[in-house]
């Protein structure tokens, strides 16, 4: 197994938890993730322990996580790999691998967090590198409209369906049962949108009073206007679903469940903006009319 070294970045808060976890991979050379913040002692310390380094690797661009790469590649001349570059920073597509020495990291993107997030597996034994995917410990912040609860929850299964063997997150302890963690994090999202979908049918028409309803008794109330984005989260997921729509504008901005038709031909919930359940939408296609008979509406 490659060698994985943690340094934490001095920056402990509601959302780094403990602070950032800085990865050191492998040894002559390594590939450092995430330098974490711009401060000189954390980032003079990486240096030290991973020398030599033949690539820093960024999950994402947020602050706790990037702006230490600028003054680590300063001192160890290696360069600056992302999603989506900065200036002095070079791109890294998904699917492509960072090979240095002995390490072999391919890089996964999973946008939910952020559009540019990536993940990166070593190969071959599947230790996973998840920044803020996955946390060792609480769940990951989904704050629209950087934030998209649909793209996070399918990142989420694609992660899933690798199997790594570890993970080793952005902030927090390592996840020694990654497949546990993943199947709770899907079922904790699942969850949450299937009680807002409930609060939404009791008539709380925004994320301000849906968060009492869903959050009560787990959350402190100075969390609310936290909770409130990533309600707003799952009601844009569920509005692009067909399942909610949106009313209003704006700073008035209401939430209302669609209600659905029957499907013209089973009965079962037809799908939004059709006579048809999906199932029987698609079947309705295939068949084709009989000869000579007129198009007719049944
Ligand atoms: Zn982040
Ligand atoms: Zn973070």
């Amino acid at each position: 197994m490659i060698r994985v070294v943690r340094l934490l970045a001095p920056n402990p808060g509601p959302f780094t938890l403990e602070g950032t976890n800085t990865w050191i991979v492998g040894t002559g050379p390594s590939v450092v993730i995430d330098p974490g913040p711009d401060d000189p002692g954390h980032i003079l310390a990486v240096a030290d322990e991973a020398e030599p380094v033949a690539a820093i690797l960024l999950t994402h661009h947020h602050p706790d996580h990037a702006p230490g790469a600028r003054r680590l590649a300063g001192v160890i001349g290696a360069p600056v790999l992302a999603y989506a570059p900065e200036e002095h920073e070079t791109r890294l597509a998904p699917g492509e691998v960072v090979e240095a020495g002995d390490v072999r990291l391919l890089a996964i993107h999973t946008p939910g967090h952020t559009p540019d997030h990536l993940c990166f597996m070593s190969e071959p034994d599947g230790q996973l590198f998840t920044g803020d995917t996955v946390l060792g410990r609480g769940t990951s912040v989904i704050d629209p409209p950087e934030g998209d609860m649909a793209a996070y929850m399918r990142s989420l299964e694609s992660l899933r369906d690798l199997e790594p063997s570890v993970i080793y997150p952005g902030h927090g302890p390592v996840v020694f049962t990654p497949k546990g963690k993943l199947e709770h994090y899907l079922r904790h999202r699942a969850r949450r949108e299937e009680s807002i979908l409930e609060a939404v049918g009791r008539g709380k028409r925004t994320p301000e009073e849906i968060v009492p309803e869903v959050y009560a008794g787990e959350a402190a109330e100075a969390m609310y206007p936290v909770a409130a984005r990533s309600v707003l989260a799952h009601l844009l997921k569920l509005e692009r679903e067909g399942a909610v729509a949106r009313t209003g504008r704006h700073r008035d901005e209401r939430f209302v469940l669609v209600q659905t038709k029957a499907c013209a031909r089973c009965g079962r919930a037809a799908a939004p903006g059709s006579r048809f359940c999906r199932r029987c939408g698609l079947a309705a296609l295939q068949e084709a009319p009989p000869p000579g008979t007129p198009a007719t509406s049944e």
